[in-house]
């Protein structure tokens, strides 16, 4: 395989941590402890818990101090808007988030909507949201922020660049829409933010200099929709089954990776993307605000 064309979000993501553990090691040694991040999950996901165990890895990884909080799937909105409430008030906690998707039984609106602005290092709640799209500082969403700094590492050009996204979830595709066309390093890219009711998808992407698929479905993006040279950034995690493996399923994106990365200028694989970048943003969200850099410390 042609591996010359692959932005390594693992390889990154491992050199910005390390990054992240230097500047820890400044922090604690100037306020005596380390910053700290907690991960609430409520129920039995498997995707969710191994996302959370990558995330407490990575904490641990990077000299954080951090904890899991398991809830029972049983929890009610009321029960979990405690917890949040009480690390909202634990002035030793930097930064907190709540796992997604939650039981049906709880709107996770209402949850996000609970979570202090200045410990969401997620990025989620509509006061961050609307500082990034009025270019103020915020904690910027995990998974775009994640995407934004590889598109700098790898110095890619997006001034002036046509952008398609494909996808317009809160989480991925409205606020990488956002990011894209900011005025800002990365940023300044004509983008076209595409759904589920959009005329003529494919003709729209072929167009696209860089391409963000966050869509959840697998291989959806094929080599006829993709102009020669695109950069194309796969958000996609899904699982489709696979015999072949022990636990019966491997993880594909939402780009057919096979059959586009020929025309890609630019490509990343899934796994070992968009996802290691995305624990990476967490991580230094946490740092920020344990620094008060976003939010001052009171
Ligand atoms: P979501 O399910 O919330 O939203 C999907 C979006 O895709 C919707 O806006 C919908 O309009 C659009 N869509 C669905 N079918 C479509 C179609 N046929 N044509 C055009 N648009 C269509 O998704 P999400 O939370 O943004 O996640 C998307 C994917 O990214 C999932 O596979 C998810 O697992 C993955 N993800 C990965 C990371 C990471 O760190 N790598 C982070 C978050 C999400």
């Amino acid at each position: 395989m042609d591996s010359n064309n692959i932005i390594d979000g693992k390889e990154l993501a491992k050199i910005i941590r390390e990054e992240i553990r230097l500047e820890a090691l400044e922090i604690k040694s100037e306020r005596g402890r380390a910053p700290k991040l907690i991960a609430v999950i409520v129920g039995e996901n498997p995707a969710s818990q191994s996302y959370v165990r990558g995330k407490v890895r990575a904490c641990d990884a990077a000299g954080f101090e951090s904890e899991t909080i398991k809830l029972e799937a049983s929890t009610t909105e009321e029960e979990l808007i405690q917890v949040v409430d009480g690390l909202n008030k634990d002035e030793s906690v930097d930064g907190f988030i709540v796992q997604l998707p939650l039981p049906d039984h709880i709107n996770p609106d209402h949850v996000i909507m609970a979570i202090a602005p200045e410990k969401d290092v997620d990025g989620f709640h509509p006061v961050n949201f609307g500082k990034m799209a009025q270019g103020l500082p915020s904690f910027l969403p995990a998974t775009p922020f994640g995407i934004i700094t590889m598109l700098d590492r790898y110095n890619v050009e997006t001034s002036g660049k046509k952008c398609v996204v494909v996808g317009r979830s809160n989480i991925v595709g409205t606020p990488i829409s956002i990011l894209m066309s900011r005025k800002a390093k990365v940023g300044n890219s004509t983008v076209t933010l595409t759904h589920s009711r959009t005329k003529d998808l494919k003709e729209e992407v072929k167009q696209a200099d860089i391409i963000v698929a966050a869509i959840g479905i697998p291989n959806f993006v094929t080599a006829d929709m993709v102009k020669e040279g695109a950069v194309i950034i796969d958000v996609g995690i899904n699982r489709v089954e696979d015999s072949s493996k022990k636990n019966g399923y491997r993880l594909v994106g939402d780009v057919d990776f096979e059959g586009v990365q020929s025309k890609a200028g630019l490509i990343t694989p899934v796994p070992g993307g968009v996802g290691p970048m995305t624990v990476c943003s967490l991580l230094y969200n946490t740092l920020l605000s344990a620094k008060g850099v976003i939010y001052p410390k009171k």
